[in-house]
C-alpha cells in the first residue's frame, strides 16, 4: 500500500495500532468503534442477526445533529442503524467465497458521491480482504493484490477531500481502520495479537506535519475511537464510552481548548463511574489554591 504507507510514515496523518477486545467479530467491534463502550459475549450469538443499536453512539448523535450520513458495504451496519442513513447500499457478507463483487459494490459508488456536496460523513466497509483471509489466509496470493486496490481507493477519496478543501478550507477527517484483525489461519472470533491487533490511521490536513518528522503507529484502544471522533464532530461522547480522547488529535490545538476537550472527556467518564460503581464516592473538593494578589483567575 504505497501510497497508505507515504501518508503514515510522512504524510497529514496520525496512525495507531488499536486493540479491539475479543470477540473478534463485527457486530460488537461495530459497536465499539461506534459507541466506545465493551458489549458483551452475548454479540457473538446474535452477530448474523443484528438487532438495531439502542446504546448512546456516534451515528445516532451525528444523526440528532443534523448530519447526513451515507452507508455502503457490510450490511451489518444497515441492521445495527436502519433509520441512520440518508442512503444506504448493504452488502451480504453471506457469501464468503466472494471477495471481488462485495468490494465492486461499494466502490462503484465512489466516483459519484465524491463529486456531491449534500452529505457530510460517508461510510464505506469493504469486505473483501476478510473474506480472502477466510478463503487462503493471510499470506494468500490474492492479499497483495486486495491491498493494492484498497491503497487505490484510499489515494482516490483523499486526493478528493484535499481538493474540496481547497475551496471550502475547512479540514476534512479520512479514518482508515479495520474492525478486527485476522490470525495466522484466516479468522478471526478469538484474542490472538494478530486478531485483536488493527490498524487505524486518521487523515488531515489538520495533522500537517514537518519535513522530517517521521512518526511510528503507537498503542490505544479501539474504543478510543468513539470519544475522538465526537469531539472532532462537535458532539456529546456517548453515555457508557470508556475511552479516551486520543490526544495527538488535538495537540495543535490552542491550550485552552485542548484543556476543555479533556474536560469533557473527564466529566463524561466520572458520570459513568457515578452510575456504574456503587462505591464510587466523589472526594472533599480540595481547596481553592492561594493566588498572589492581583493574579486573580480570569474565565
Ligand atoms: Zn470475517
Amino acid at each position: 500500500m504505497p501510497y497508505t504507507t507515504y501518508l503514515v510514515e510522512k504524510g497529514s496523518s496520525l496512525s495507531f495500532v488499536a486493540e479491539a477486545k475479543p470477540p473478534t467479530v463485527t457486530m460488537p467491534r461495530i459497536k465499539a468503534l461506534l459507541t466506545g463502550s465493551l458489549p458483551g459475549f452475548i454479540d457473538v450469538v446474535r452477530n448474523l442477526n443484528s438487532p438495531t443499536l439502542l446504546e448512546d453512539n456516534v451515528i445516532t448523535r451525528a444523526k440528532a445533529a443534523g448530519k447526513r450520513i451515507i452507508f455502503y458495504g457490510d450490511e451489518t451496519w444497515v441492521k445495527l442503524f436502519p433509520k441512520h442513513f440518508v442512503e444506504y447500499d448493504g452488502t451480504t457478507s453471506f457469501f464468503v467465497s466472494d471477495y471481488t463483487e462485495v468490494d465492486n459494490n461499494v466502490t462503484r459508488h465512489l466516483d459519484k458521491v465524491l463529486k456531491r456536496q449534500d452529505w457530510d460523513v460517508l461510510i464505506l466497509h469493504f469486505l473483501g480482504l476478510d473474506h480472502i483471509g477466510h478463503i487462503s489466509g493471510p499470506s494468500s496470493p490474492l492479499i497483495g493484490h486486495k491491498l493494492s486496490e484498497m491503497d487505490s481507493i484510499l489515494m482516490k477519496i483523499h486526493t478528493s477531500l484535499l481538493s474540496e478543501e481547497r475551496d471550502t478550507l475547512l479540514p476534512r477527517l479520512l479514518v482508515l481502520c479495520g474492525d478486527h484483525g485476522m490470525s495466522e489461519a484466516g479468522g478471526h472470533g478469538a484474542s490472538s495479537m494478530e486478531e485483536v491487533n488493527t490498524a487505524l490511521v486518521l487523515i488531515s490536513s489538520a495533522f500537517e506535519r514537518k519535513p522530517g518528522d517521521v512518526r511510528h503507529p503507537t498503542r490505544i484502544q479501539q474504543t478510543d475511537l468513539a470519544a475522538t471522533l465526537s469531539i472532532g464532530l462537535g458532539l456529546p461522547i456517548p453515555k457508557s464510552s470508556t475511552g479516551s480522547l486520543i490526544f495527538p488529535v488535538v495537540e495543535r490545538r490552542p491550550l485552552r481548548e485542548q484543556l476543555r476537550f479533556l474536560h469533557l472527556n473527564a466529566v463524561q467518564l466520572i458520570k459513568l463511574l457515578q452510575e456504574n460503581v456503587p462505591s464510587y464516592e466523589k472526594g472533599p473538593r480540595p481547596a481553592p489554591a492561594q493566588c498572589p494578589a492581583g493574579a486573580e483567575p480570569q474565565g
